[in-house]
């Protein structure tokens, strides 16, 4: 049996992520939305993970501008500017347990994801660091990606799959993926596989020993 979970990434964005929710609900799926702190800005926008959240969905925070990946940030205080500053944001809207998603590199693992300050901020406030292992790019082929998408789920018992509630990536072809996949039994589920989550609730769970861009305290 193959099990999927859905995450999606970089939103909320005011046209695609109520249509992504509208075909998650359709589907009574229960998705991870990894939302930008320079997107709720706007009422506009803390409405819409307020309705992730009302719809059952979990909403983790992924950074403020995404411009720079964590472990290549030099400025002293990004941890501040990307995860604090977006966590503030989100604290007032009730979204339970701190989740972070790092970015950078189009998906690719590695040392410029996370910086030791990062690590010791996560740890600190109890945050949980959600990582993936399928990354079908959906922004770069917003036709196409089902296809790898389908071959990553059928290729491992648990699939953690990036996609985005941007425009120009994911939606136009989610239900139909969405369709495909239960054609072919796969199921879905909010949990995460544990090799995807090296941080639990602050706790160190996993190796971050390829994911961090210099030694750990
Ligand atoms: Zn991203």
């Amino acid at each position: 049996m193959s099990l999927l979970t859905l995450s999606f990434d970089n939103g909320p964005d005011p046209e695609v992520t109520p249509r992504v929710l509208d075909v998650l609900a359709s589907h009574g799926i229960t998705a991870h939305f990894f939302v930008l702190g320079k997107h709720l800005g706007t009422a506009e926008g803390r409405r819409l993970v307020e309705r992730a959240r009302d719809e059952g969905h979990l909403v983790g925070n992924h950074s403020f501008t995404h411009a720079v990946p964590l472990g290549e940030d030099v400025r002293p205080d990004a941890v501040e500017a990307e995860i604090a500053a977006t966590e503030a944001l989100l604290a007032p809207l009730g979204l339970g347990p701190k989740r972070f998603r790092p970015f950078g590199g189009g998906g690719r693992l590695g040392p410029h994801l996370l910086s030791p300050r990062a690590v010791e901020h996560l740890k600190e406030h109890g945050y949980s660091c959600i990582l993936w292992n399928s990354v079908p790019g959906d922004w770069l082929d917003p036709e196409g990606w089902p296809e790898r998408a389908l071959a990553d789920c059928m290729s491992r018992p648990h699939t953690l799959m990036v996609l985005h509630d941007i425009p120009k990536a994911c939606l136009q072809e989610l239900d139909g993926f969405l369709r495909r996949a239960r054609d072919l039994g796969i199921q879905f589920t909010p949990r995460c596989p544990p090799e995807c989550v090296p941080i639990v609730d602050g706790r160190v769970t996993g190796d971050l020993s390829g994911l961090v861009s210099g030694p750990l305290g």
